[in-house]
């Protein structure tokens, strides 16, 4: 069974085979960010932007604020849970309080892109 991820109620909770799994009014302790100029950003999420699977793991973009500096963006990708189960969908949520590091991609859920050796130049 493919594991369907949303987002609900403007972003306020994640959705897991449509089991509303994370809600987002959580402090996130972020390490290596770019978010802000913090060295760990204590982030209050307000909102789910993007959602995407990296199997097994979920995944989103969240905004939100760093209640240390008071800079306020979205994040970079956040593990946000892991799919243990995909053929019950079981689900496990992250625990926010643990240190997270946010992750720069392009794009999300696709398969690598096979090199295509195109050297026919000139
Ligand atoms: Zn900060």
């Amino acid at each position: 069974m493919p594991t369907s991820v949303h987002q609900l109620d403007d972003g306020a909770w994640l959705s897991v085979n449509d089991a509303r799994e994370v809600n987002v009014s959580d402090l996130w302790w972020l390490a290596r960010q770019d978010f802000c100029s913090c060295a760990m950003a204590d982030f209050l999420a307000e909102g789910f932007v993007e959602i995407g699977i990296d199997h097994p793991n979920v995944e989103g973009r969240i905004a939100g604020q760093c209640i240390e500096c008071g800079e306020s963006g979205v994040t970079d990708w956040l593990t946000l849970g892991r799919v243990v189960d995909p053929d019950e969908g079981r689900f496990f949520a992250v625990d926010p309080g643990s240190v997270h590091v946010p992750e720069r991609r392009r794009r999300l859920a696709s398969p690598p892109e096979k090199a295509e050796n195109n050297s026919g130049r000139g």
